[in-house]
């Protein structure tokens, strides 16, 4: 059924073409409003803000309601949507109404409010301009800030034809809102009740507040006698100064803009009006319970700006309606996991590439990917998984004899179809998978060859070591990679070694839902590190490199020694450049190729190091930047082979950039991403160079130590 709704959005051009717009603009707005504010500091602020325990969110609940009665409000707790949905009917009908308007809620949205009050006789009309449209075509919003971003203006024109019956000219955008202002209008005075979400619920003074740029929710609380507010706890904030400096970041994350057009602060009934009521409805549905978990109750912090999605590379391929269910994004992932059905989430956690943009981009600073992850591996075994998924895993990742012997079965099976040491075409499976040059197995493995390699230079005598983790990668494909690094390490003296046996990160298999086979993994690799290692550990994969920094010290808390390791190793993980540039060396440049660099998701993100900085003295004129140079290339390990039509869709956008360049070189640090761009460019007739780091620095640079 995704795979379905995957080739659907991937074939539907309006949806594309909008987004690709709305993102490219997104980012430069967002730039732009940020600047000259600290992003970071931001962030941490935010975090520290919605920093609650269980306790904490019951007695701010207490707080806001003994200040909400106090003004003559209605506080009302609700355990679950059926809950919420009946005590919402229940006033609509001591009110007589059978039409209410709404402003954007999305947690009316996820207790599907609109289709009970329908099925009771009301008719709710939604009267943000997004949602109506929706509410017209009869779909659900795909974004949580812009609900109908999928649509067209003309797809627009012809619904409001609908409603019209009459020729709506679909260029004239100005009349088209003149017909929703005019429509909308009516229903306002129509309403006996209007329902709002809230942006936040300030305790100490029993306040809400509602953030929009259409002045909708204004309409909706003012004019209908009765206003209901629908609200996850999640929504308290201690204080209306805390409040405030949430009010700064949404909008700057939300829509890239400075200020939102209107803020509307509610704080009790009307003292002239006798008639007015106001009811809040706060809603569990299982927030409280999410709370008492450390880890989760992260995902409680977002305010809704919808950035995790507008920075992610799935979702601007096939939007929220795949990629989330009422909410969508990253946090949408999670929330569906945690508020709808863990079977459907447990499909939707696979799309997630583990790019890690949404992680560093979110303002409340969730690190959504690590959730995403985190779940994914805890919920996965309760469904299918497929059973060479299940083997990869549990027999031959943690295995390094069953890799080297499935590897050997595998340099055999290859030989028909290998050519020049790379793969055109597997046979006999979907053509959706053949869309880059795959790398064949390689004659020797790297382990085999460090072997040689020093066995042949023992009698050199060494300043100084690295210990080198070449990942499943380099041992088994790019074994040239290792080599490389050898030879330019040697240039300078530095001894490498190696594990005593490779094992694979561990990556693969959580990323494939399969925490246990992970965590086997991990510790397995772990005791083939060196007991008490006291060098730097350079890896060529910033992949591995992230998951030993970041998920080794979350895997092994269970046991006191492999955590004590996997701290130790947190510090001394290190990138080629970050090692080199640490080293202090003089690097120069001897020709005159244009360079341009793909950043890895894993590389700042992951290992925290620019490359991109340490090249471009390196290079200086001769290197060209690459737009959007942090983008994932699509390739995410198996996601690129679970997930062929998007990971080929996202590479198709990297190219396109790489291509503007006009570079004789794509340089990167990555081998996954090395097979995917090389091989991608391949399969579309490209032959522009790409090359590891450490090939580049060994064949076109020279290393000097400054005296
Ligand atoms: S998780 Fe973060 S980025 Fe996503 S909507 Fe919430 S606050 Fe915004
Ligand atoms: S990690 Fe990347 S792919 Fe996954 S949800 Fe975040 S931005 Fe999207």
């Amino acid at each position: 059924m995704v795979r379905d709704k995957i080739k659907q959005a991937i074939s539907n051009e309006v949806l594309y073409k909008n987004l690709k717009s709305f993102v490219e603009n997104y980012k430069i707005a967002k730039e732009k409003a940020y600047q000259g504010h600290d992003f970071e500091n931001i962030r941490r602020q935010l975090n520290k803000i919605k920093d609650y325990s269980y306790d904490e969110i019951v007695s701010l609940y207490e707080q806001f309601k003994e200040n909400a009665e106090a003004k003559g409000c209605y506080v009302y707790a609700a355990k679950d949507g059926h809950d919420a949905n009946s005590y919402i009917l229940d006033v609509c009908r001591r009110h007589g109404a059978d039409l209410i308007v709404k402003s954007k809620s999305m947690t009316s949205e996820e207790i599907g409010l609109n289709e009970f009050l329908k099925q009771n006789d009301i008719t709710p009309i939604e009267t943000d301009l997004g949602e109506w449209i929706l509410q017209l075509a009869e779909e659900k919003p795909s974004h949580m800030v812009m609900p109908a971003i999928h649509k067209s203006r003309q797809e627009v024109a012809r619904l409001f034809e609908k409603i019209k019956g009459r020729k709506v000219d679909e260029n004239d955008i100005k009349n088209m809102v003149k017909i929703a202002r005019h429509t909308l209008r009516d229903y306002f005075f129509k309403a006996k009740v209007g329902i709002t979400g809230a942006n936040f619920a300030v305790a100490e003074t029993g306040t809400i507040a509602i953030v929009t740029n259409e002045g909708n929710a204004r309409l909706t609380t003012t004019i209908p006698n009765v206003h209901i507010v629908l609200l996850g706890y999640e929504k308290l904030v201690r204080s209306f100064s805390d409040s405030l400096k949430i009010l700064r970041a949404l909008p700057k994350s939300a829509t890239g803009q400075i200020i939102s057009t209107y803020v509307s602060w509610i704080s009790g009934t009307y003292p002239a009006s006798d008639n007015k009521e106001v009811h809040f409805v706060f809603l569990d549905n299982g927030r409280l319970p999410i709370l008492k978990n450390p880890a989760l109750k992260e995902a409680l912090k977002c305010i809704r700006c919808g950035s995790c999605a507008n920075v992610c590379p799935v979702y601007e391929i096939v939007g929220g309606h795949v990629f989330g269910s009422t909410y969508v994004g990253a946090i949408g992932l999670i929330l569906t996991c945690f508020y709808e059905d863990e079977k459907i989430a447990n499909e939707l956690l696979k799309m997630c590439i583990g790019c890690k943009t949404c992680s560093v981009n979110c303002p409340a600073g969730i690190d959504l990917q690590s959730l995403i992850f985190d779940i994914n591996a805890a919920i996965s075994e309760k469904y299918h998984v497929p059973t060479y998924k299940k083997i990869a895993a549990y027999n031959v990742l943690p295995n390094p004899y069953v890799f080297s012997q499935v590897s050997k079965i595998g340099k055999f099976l290859q030989k028909p179809i290998v050519k020049n040491k790379e793969i055109d075409k597997i046979p006999f499976v979907s053509k959706d998978l053949n869309f880059r040059v795959l790398p064949a197995f390689a004659h020797m493995s790297f382990t085999k060859i460090y072997q040689k390699y020093y066995n042949e230079n023992r009698r050199k005598l060494y300043k100084s070591r690295v210990f080198f983790y070449s990942g499943c990668a380099i041992e088994y494909f790019f074994t040239d990679m290792g080599l490389y690094l050898l030879n330019l390490l040697d240039k300078i003296d530095v001894k490498v070694d190696i594990p005593k046996k490779m094992v694979c990160c561990g990556l693969p298999s959580l990323h494939m839902g399969l925490g246990s086979a992970g965590l086997k993994t991990i510790l397995k690799n772990l005791r083939f590190f060196d007991e008490d290692i006291d060098q730097d550990v350079l890896v060529l994969c910033p992949t591995c490199g992230s998951t030993i920094k970041h998920e080794y010290p979350k895997y092994t808390t269970i046991s006191p020694k492999d955590y004590q390791k996997s701290i130790e190793l947190r510090e001394r993980v290190k990138s080629l450049s970050q090692l080199l540039s640490e080293l202090g060396l003089k690097i120069t440049y001897k020709h005159k190729y244009k360079v341009t660099y793909h950043n890895p998701c894993h590389q700042k993100r992951g290992l925290c190091f620019s490359t991109e900085e340490f090249l471009k003295p390196i290079l200086g004129e001769y290197f060209v930047p690459l737009k959007d140079s942090d983008k994932c290339c699509g390739f995410g390990g198996s996601f690129s082979f679970d997930f062929p039509e998007i990971s080929s869709k996202i590479l198709d956008n990297k190219i396109e950039n790489i291509i503007s360049t006009k570079a004789d070189i794509v340089l990167t640090d990555c081998p996954g991403c090395v097979l995917q761009i090389q091989g991608g460019l391949k399969k579309r007739g490209l032959f522009t160079e790409v090359m590891h780091l450490s090939e580049f620095l060994e064949k076109y640079t020279e290393l000097e130590e400054i005296k």
